[in-house]
């Protein structure tokens, strides 16, 4: 039986890696749904490579003009749906065993959730959905008996690196720590007196990973390590202080876990998400992922050092969001998104975004997101402060 699965954002980077991965192997897996918001000529490609049973895209106009690209070949046949609760369907549905969620940003939440509450295989890069509903997820996963593998390339090594069937229980795991590493991105050496005047092609060259353009403004801002605190707590049962993060700039080794008897165990690899989503998809089986073999003499060197609040204010107030719980880590999120936006828009500088999440913050009330309804409140309340306070 072949594993027949879903991918959410499948003409982003993450979906167009993990198709390369199940492109390699046929005999394994089939795809069963694609989606996609408005890319829809890559769709239409992706419709002809990969033959889905059903797509997703954004609107009834991305609908017909796939429709349109597809009259009269044989990729035509694909059921053609539009719309977010489209995406929820076909997360949830009987058809599909695995489900990618790649789709970026708070827009993944309802998606990524489907697929929980569905029981399914969970590969989650949908790293957003997670900080905001991260209790919520967390117990659709339980309840649902889903099977939930991090494709972050920081919480899959992570996942490598603990204890076989982990519950959670660190201490009595023998688990001291996670140690999160980070690349420190384009700006780790930048004058921060000039860090205001950086454009948003300086702030998306990510020295080694190639990634989508929201991701890549988090990782100069170190928002995504943020985030990546917030998601290994949710993942790992693990509390804030027993988090820590790890300056690595070659990207190498892509986290650790170090135990009680002194022991740290790294998972090591060339910088492509082909492996762990190689890794998510044959779990717990192991499968060629296209990636070539690290080759550590080439390497030479393994730096560390400890992050600098100051020059990444973004990350100290991810662990502020972290500790406050509740909905403030939507509330961090949402504010970053608009302000990545704003910023990717030319509408204000780069040192601007770490200021307007921590007036939101400062600002916005902290309520419970003890459902998913309240937790997108509290994500739109957030994007009309943070609107307002770009606008002004
Ligand atoms: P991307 O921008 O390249 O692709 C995003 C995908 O989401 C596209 O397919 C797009 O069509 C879809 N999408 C965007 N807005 C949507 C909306 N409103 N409704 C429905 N679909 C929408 O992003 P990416 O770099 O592939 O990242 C995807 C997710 O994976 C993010 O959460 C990111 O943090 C996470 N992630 C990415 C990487 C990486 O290397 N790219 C690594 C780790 C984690
Ligand atoms: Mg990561």
């Amino acid at each position: 039986m072949t594993q027949r699965v879903c991918i959410l954002g499948s003409t982003g980077s993450i979906g167009v890696s993990t198709l390369d991965v199940i492109g390699r192997h046929p005999e394994r897996y089939s795809i069963y749904a694609l989606t996609a918001h408005t890319q829809v000529e890559k769709l239409a490609q992706q419709c002809r490579g990969y033959r889905p049973e059903v797509v997703v895209v954004g609107t009834a106009e991305a609908a017909d003009a796939l429709h349109k690209l597809l009259a009269g070949t044989e990729a035509g046949r694909v059921q053609i749906m539009h719309g977010p609760e489209a995406l929820c369907e076909v997360a949830s549905a009987s058809g599909c065993d695995t489900v990618m969620a790649a789709i970026v940003g708070a827009a993944g939440l309802p998606a990524s959730l489907a697929a929980a509450r569905a029981g399914k295989k969970v590969l989650l890069a949908n790293k957003e959905a997670l900080v905001m509903s991260g209790a919520l997820f967390m117990d659709a996963i339980k309840a649902s008996g889903a099977v939930l593998l991090p494709i972050d390339s920081e919480h899959n090594a992570i996942f490598q690196c603990l204890p076989e069937n982990y519950d959670g229980q660190m201490a009595q795991r023998g688990v001291r720590k996670i140690l999160l590493t980070a690349s420190g991105g384009p700006f780790l050496k930048r004058d921060i007196a000039s860090l205001d005047k950086v454009t948003p092609e300086e702030a998306i060259a990510h020295p080694n990973w190639v990634m989508g353009k929201k991701i890549s403004i988090d990782s100069a801002t170190m928002m995504n390590k943020g985030l990546e605190v917030i998601e290994a707590h949710w993942l790992f049962s693990a509390p804030a202080e027993s988090i820590e993060v790890v300056i690595h700039p070659q990207s190498v080794i892509h986290s650790m876990v170090s135990y009680a008897d002194g022991s740290v165990l790294a998972q090591l690899g060339n910088p492509d998400m082909r492996t762990p989503i190689a890794y998510g998809l044959a779990y717990p089986e192991r499968i060629d992922s296209g990636v070539s073999p690290l080759d550590l003499i080439k390497v030479g060197q393994l730096n560390f050092k400890a992050p600098d609040f100051q020059r990444f204010p973004c990350l100290d107030l991810a662990y502020q969001a972290l500790g406050a719980g509740r909905s403030a880590p939507t509330i961090l999120n949402a504010s970053n998104e608009v302000a990545v936006q704003a910023f990717l828009d030319g509408k204000i500088g780069f040192r601007m975004i770490d200021q307007i999440i921590e007036r939101c913050l400062n600002q916005i009330e902290i309520d419970s997101a003890h459902d998913i309804e309240s937790i997108l409140a509290a994500d739109a309340r957030t994007r009309l402060v943070a609107s307002d306070l770009i606008a002004s």
